[in-house]
């Protein structure tokens, strides 16, 4: 196991600068690269759009580089009438990339937290959940990421993340087995010190857990 203590900050040093962007037409002749690399005719009809398409699609599929997960938690409501209990969302959907193979891991995220005396609206972590997959992702850094951004910006009593998620570099390619999924999770505060508390979070979880992932 890898440490991952040097990878808990949530301020991201995965930000390109912006001088070193390159440009739309850059990106277009990269792809067409490619397509050539791949054995194909970047020139062919069906393809002659596809560089133009794919630099667009890209900017979809990483628009985590450009979105400030801790400006999402910002806004909290501390009129919860004391509640302080397991705020679970189950089952995020979540779309990630490979940062080793730039293919999709496609899975689920639970995010779970114990509000000490706020809270913050929950599709907020459905957000910070997106803002962190899409990216160049390795699972166990971005299990890391998400749950330091909410222990940092929330200041909770607890932080619980687990994501489960089927990786096609490795079911479409390699060893190809298809069917397997990775779990991974991160746990901090009192789901970390407290064998109950955590106890009682893994079964909320896995009361229903969908598999909603395809791989
Ligand atoms: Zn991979």
């Amino acid at each position: 196991m890898p440490d991952l203590n040097d990878m808990s900050s949530p301020a991201s040093a995965d930000h390109v600068p912006a001088s070193t962007t390159p440009t739309q037409e850059e990106a277009e002749a990269a792809v067409r690269t490619l397509l050539r690399w791949a054995g194909d005719d970047p020139a062919r009809e069906g393809l002659r759009d596809t560089p133009r398409r794919v630099a667009k699609s890209y900017k979809e599929l990483f628009a985590g580089y450009s979105t400030d997960p801790v400006a999402l938690l910002e806004r909290t409501f501390e009129e919860v009438e004391g509640y302080d209990e397991i705020v679970l969302l189950r089952d995020i959907r979540l779309e990630s990339y490979c940062e080793h193979h730039m293919v999709p891991i496609i899975g689920v995220c639970h995010v779970a937290y114990l509000p000490r005396s706020r809270v913050v609206g929950i599709s907020k972590l459905a957000r910070v959940v997106d803002a962190y997959s899409k990216r160049l992702q390795i699972q166990e850094k971005l299990t890391v990421q998400i749950a330091a951004t909410i222990n940092d910006v929330l200041q909770p009593r607890g932080v619980g993340v687990v994501i489960e998620a089927g990786h096609q570099c490795m079911t479409t390619r390699g060893v190809h087995k298809p069917g397997v999924s990775m779990v991974t999770s991160r746990m901090l505060g009192d789901f970390r010190d407290n064998p109950v508390t955590r106890r009682e979070l893994m079964s909320l979880i896995g009361q229903r857990s969908s598999r909603m992932f395809e791989t």
